[in-house]
């Protein structure tokens, strides 16, 4: 299971709205499965279909969990005119299988969707998101 807090999720949606119809993408950091800091990260491939982080960026903010002793808990994008699971290329791209990977789904404009799961060696795993 993983813990959002509600200004967490709010701030994700944003961003989702924000990028559209572009995905977008960032980091949640924090510990066991508690999320605590959100990174916007831009998505470099500037599309609707798919999005991957910049190594750069994805430095940057590795370095500041560090300084700030936070873990990395999970990835989160969002699918702009699909249902919030994980597409084959998600599946393909999932370079981290031990954090969770969050999508949020704009495809109801009014009441955006929130999943997370794991992905792992071409299985994929529901979590539980719980809002705190
Ligand atoms: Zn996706």
């Amino acid at each position: 299971m993983i813990r959002i807090p509600k200004s967490i999720y709010i701030a994700m949606i944003e961003h989702a709205r924000k990028e559209f119809p572009l995905e977008c993408c960032g980091i949640l950091s924090g510990k066991d499965g508690m999320v605590q800091k959100a990174f916007e990260l831009e998505n470099a491939e500037q599309s609707p279909f798919r999005y991957s982080m910049s190594p750069q960026e994805q430095l940057r903010v590795f370095e500041e969990m560090d300084g700030e002793s936070l873990e990395m808990v999970a990835i989160y994008h969002s699918h702009t005119h699909t249902i919030p699971f994980p597409s084959e290329t998600d599946v393909k791209m999932a370079f981290y299988p031990e954090v969770f990977s969050v999508i949020i789904s704009l495809k109801e404009e009014i009441s955006p969707m929130l999943k997370a799961f794991r992905i792992q060696k071409d299985a994929i795993y529901p979590e539980e998101i719980e809002i705190v």
